[in-house]
């Protein structure tokens, strides 16, 4: 009899999971489910709701929870039955007063509109084959990052997707099949979490937002599901998206936005800990770092454990490849390099390395671009190449590089090397850092151009007066070829490959489709952009010279030509570089609208860019000495 209670009271622990590490929410066990809520110390009473719906109706149940241990943050419930298929919410008493029912920070699926948590038997979630999917071994030098948005990808009818706008729809042969075709092989989704501005009630409806206003951090956007109502049909199409594209060799990297939430009030930030997870000025008004209206506090210990874990969890739950940090500079280093450690090295980890506004925090210890240095294994975009190609980012008018306009050679070549030291660059010179911010060119983004902002065709159209179509694609053309023969880590806008433009629209977060949607009849339009990028995507991949990924031999390797204003050249050592086929390696970019030259030494080189052509096979040869380059374009040769 003894040994019978024992063994039932085994079997009880085994079947009521317990909460582990920092994460709180609900354990789902079929004949018990535990539920765990911090608060703050001053918390008074808390009671857990639970319903059978996401939204509406009146709980079948509702539980006063217990603190775990007096005087602590940690309050518990034990709920008996199997639980699976309901819904839950937190309510928290103050002062006398409840705030409000939430799902707490750490629900892992959630109702419509995620308002409620849900409670899903989350083994259920995977797709078929989920245990054998994998991360694609892909070194941080080799990637090439395409920055897309599920929406304008997939909802226009030139797409011919099924799933329009859906997490799905990159599960479909087409956007598989381009992708591959591309060449990139790591897509940044951007905020793929529960974000709140689409009302995921109204999805009959056109609703556009980029969803930088995050709700519920641990949960798949409803919006992006086919059905937002049922909890796990979100979490299982995420993942046969994440499944689909690791099955082609690409990589998932999630935008992630710690930084702010999309209010204050209503956050379950605040209505679980009031005050404790934003930063406040000394006149106890909220700091705004991030230009959304408040900005969370990641030193304090809570906040930063609730980020290490919430990537943690994307990492194991979802298979996420990687992270880039919407307002990296809002978080402090100490959080970022603490991140950095918590998962595997091969999780790639970018931000942007500034904020939007002051902080209410010391500048020396936020994670800026000008820290990079300090964050080992932590990338940061750089503005210096984008704004030296297309102009200042204060101004959409201001042309620079591609327009010609002199001046922004040094920048150029700050973005080319990696934001490293190095000795062919004259940092006095270069547009925003006065010194270089990386230790490897690893930790620089290169790119032209992103969501924020005016895309590339835009940018060129308002900055180049009476630029034809004819120049644009020059200009376009040429501008990824400089960030693709950066040795950063080469990043472009989804749709740049189909020249997609969003009729000037400057800041499109809440545009119509209309103006953020791919028009994939560009693709016939005008072939041969998708064909350049495609070739000069490939010939970045098959050549380790332009992605060496160590600041050494970049600096042993590569060197600039003497050249004049609107030219820039540099020549790469490629038999010192390991698995390089190439040896001699020029390659200039010329934004003059007549023909430059640039002195090569005598000798037989294979052209394999020029005049808006690319093919790492070759097109033809060219002598050493002076060699031409075509108006506004990219010339690459080898010997
Ligand atoms: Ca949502």
């Amino acid at each position: 009899m003894k040994r019978l209670t024992l063994l039932v009271a085994i079997i009880m622990a085994l079947l009521v999971p317990q909460i582990l590490n920092a994460r709180t929410g609900v354990s789902y066990g079929p004949s018990a489910s535990a539920f765990s809520v911090e608060t703050n110390s001053d918390a008074q009473q808390v009671k857990l709701r639970i319903y059978n719906d996401g939204v509406g109706g009146k709980p079948i149940k509702t539980v006063n929870m217990k603190r775990a241990k007096a005087g602590g943050n940690l309050w518990q419930a034990n709920v008996k039955g199997d639980l699976k298929g309901k819904f839950y919410t937190f309510d928290v008493k103050y002062g006398g007063k409840f705030r409000g029912e939430c799902p707490g920070i750490w629900a892992t699926a959630v109702g419509v509109n995620g308002k409620r948590g849900a409670i899903v038997d989350m083994e259920r979630t995977d797709p078929q084959g989920w245990g054998a999917d994998t991360r694609p071994a892909i070194a941080a030098k080799d990637l090439i990052l395409y920055e897309m948005h599920h929406r304008d990808f997939s909802i226009d009818e030139s797409g011919g997707f099924t799933y329009k706008g859906k997490f799905l729809a990159l599960t479909e042969p087409r956007a598989i099949e381009h992708l591959k075709a591309l060449g990139v092989n790591a897509v940044h989704i951007l905020p793929s979490f529960d974000y709140a501005s689409v009302n995921e009630t109204r999805l009959n409806e056109p609703q556009y937002n980029w969803g930088y206003d995050p709700v519920n951090y641990n949960v798949p956007e409803g919006g992006y599901s086919t059905n937002p109502y049922r909890p796990e049909v979100r979490i299982n199409e995420f993942k046969q998206m994440v499944q689909a594209l690791h099955n082609a060799g690409i990589k998932v990297i999630l935008d992630v936005v710690y930084n702010h939430t999309w209010n204050i009030d209503e956050s379950n930030f605040q209505l679980t800990r009031p005050d404790y997870f934003y930063r406040k000025n000394a006149d106890g008004t909220y700091s705004n770092g991030s230009g959304c209206g408040n900005e969370t506090a990641s030193e304090r210990e809570g906040m930063r454990q609730f980020m290490i874990e919430s990537v943690k969890y994307w990492v194991e739950e979802y298979h996420i490849d990687g992270f880039r940090f919407d307002l990296m500079g809002v978080h402090d280093i100490e959080t970022m390099n603490a991140i950095r450690a918590a998962v595997p090295q091969d999780i790639f980890i970018y931000g942007e390395g500034w904020s939007a506004g002051s902080c209410a925090f010391p500048g020396e210890q936020l994670a800026m671009k000008a820290h990079i240095q300090q964050m080992p294994g932590i990338a940061a975009f750089s503005d210096e190449i984008r704004d030296a190609l297309r102009g200042p980012w204060d101004s959409n008018s201001k042309a620079a590089f591609l327009g010609g306009v002199k001046g922004n050679e040094e920048s150029l070549k700050f973005g080319i090397v990696g934001a490293i030291q190095h000795p062919g660059v004259d940092y006095s010179k270069v547009n925003y850092s006065k010194a270089p911010y990386a230790n490897e060119p690893t930790q620089m983004i290169a790119y032209v151009s992103c969501h924020d902002d005016m895309c590339l065709v835009d940018r060129l159209k308002a900055s180049v007066k009476g630029i034809t179509t004819d120049e644009i694609i020059r200009l376009d053309l040429l501008a990824q070829t400089v960030v693709m023969t950066s040795q950063g880590v080469p990043f472009i806008l989804s749709g740049e490959e189909m020249l997609r433009d969003k009729k000037g629209v400057h800041n499109s977060f809440e545009s119509p489709d209309s103006i953020n949607h791919l028009d994939w009849n560009n693709l016939e339009r005008y072939p041969q952009v998708m064909e350049y990028y495609k070739n000069l995507i490939a010939l970045r991949k098959a050549h380790p010279a332009f992605h060496m990924g160590s600041a050494d031999m970049v600096r042993r390797n590569l060197d600039f030509l003497p050249t004049e204003n609107c030219l820039v050249a540099f020549h790469i050592n490629g038999r010192n570089v390991p698995g390089e086929t190439w040896g001699d390696i020029y390659v200039a970019f010329n934004t003059h609208k007549r023909a430059r030259s640039i002195e090569v030494p005598e000798g037989k080189y294979t052209v394999v860019c020029r005049n808006i052509k690319c093919d790492q096979a070759g097109m033809g040869t060219v002598k050493g000495g002076k060699v031409t380059i075509p108006a506004q374009s990219a010339l690459i040769i080898h010997n």
